[in-house]
């Protein structure tokens, strides 16, 4: 029988105690894991987003708190809207976490690309277990257009620049989920171009020091739209809202 292990300083009791449950005979091996940063998520599994579970591995990107704050905010702003098909695309949807979370709370049509099919895969495998229907598809989109026009877009793209400072853990993320080009910039200059229409609301978790950036591109080309920057819980600006009357 494996010797009885001593919990990692950065595990939770209530992880520590799933962990012992799922690797009780690999133990030495997972803990050498955490102490080398590795993501407990990756280990269990699956996490806990606003009221969903859904599965995660190494081809997706953890959701993260602030993205639970977004989500709750879209909710908020859908609600004011009458119609019940609206079109809602999530772009980079990675693990379907925003997606996903909205779409159980609020009947409308979802959408959803990647350009990860990995990633894709488990966004699947996570609208199937919270029983929604989101119609996934493929796309880069910085070399393709959108097939179609949209009336709410959200998107919580790769926004950390190359040479900013991370935390240790995200090495075992998928660095495309994470770093763009252009200081983080490039997919928020992307999204808007290839937004042929006006739609109703652009929902963007953006880096704490992209607002004044993104709010310039916005108003460049949605001249007349009412754009917001909105804070974290940590009281950092992590959220753009674009909404056309
Ligand atoms: N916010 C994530 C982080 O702190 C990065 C995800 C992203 O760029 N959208 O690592």
């Amino acid at each position: 029988m494996e010797v009885l292990k001593i919990k990692p300083n950065n595990i939770t009791d209530i992880d520590w105690k799933i962990l012992k449950k799922l690797y009780a005979n690999n133990l030495t091996e997972i803990t050498k894991k955490l102490e080398n940063n590795y993501p407990v998520q990756y280990l269990i599994g699956n996490v806990e987003f606003c009221d969903c579970t859904l599965e995660v591995n190494e081809n997706v990107l953890i959701p993260r708190f602030e993205t639970e704050f977004l989500v709750e905010k879209i909710i908020s702003k859908i609600k004011n809207y009458p119609q019940n098909t609206l079109k809602i695309l999530d772009i980079g949807t990675g693990s379907g976490c925003i997606i996903i979370s909205i779409a159980k709370k609020i009947f409308q049509k979802y959408y959803a690309l990647d350009i990860s099919s990995k990633a894709l895969e488990v966004a699947q495998k996570n609208a199937d277990l919270n029983n929604v229907k989101i119609n996934f598809f493929e796309k880069n989109i910085l070399n393709e257009e959108l097939d179609r026009d949209y009336d709410i877009i959200v998107s919580n793209p790769p926004y950390v620049g190359y040479n900013e400072n991370v935390d240790l853990s995200t090495k075992y993320e998928p660095q495309n989920a994470i770093f763009a080009e252009k200081k983080g910039l490039i997919f928020y200059d992307r999204i808007l171009k290839i937004i042929s229409n006006k739609p109703k609301l652009i929902a963007f978790e953006i880096g704490m020091n992209q607002g004044k950036a993104i709010k310039e591109l916005a108003k460049k080309k949605f001249p007349s739209a009412n754009i917001k920057i909105e804070k974290d819980l940590t009281g950092k600006n992590r959220y753009l809202f674009i909404e056309n009357k």
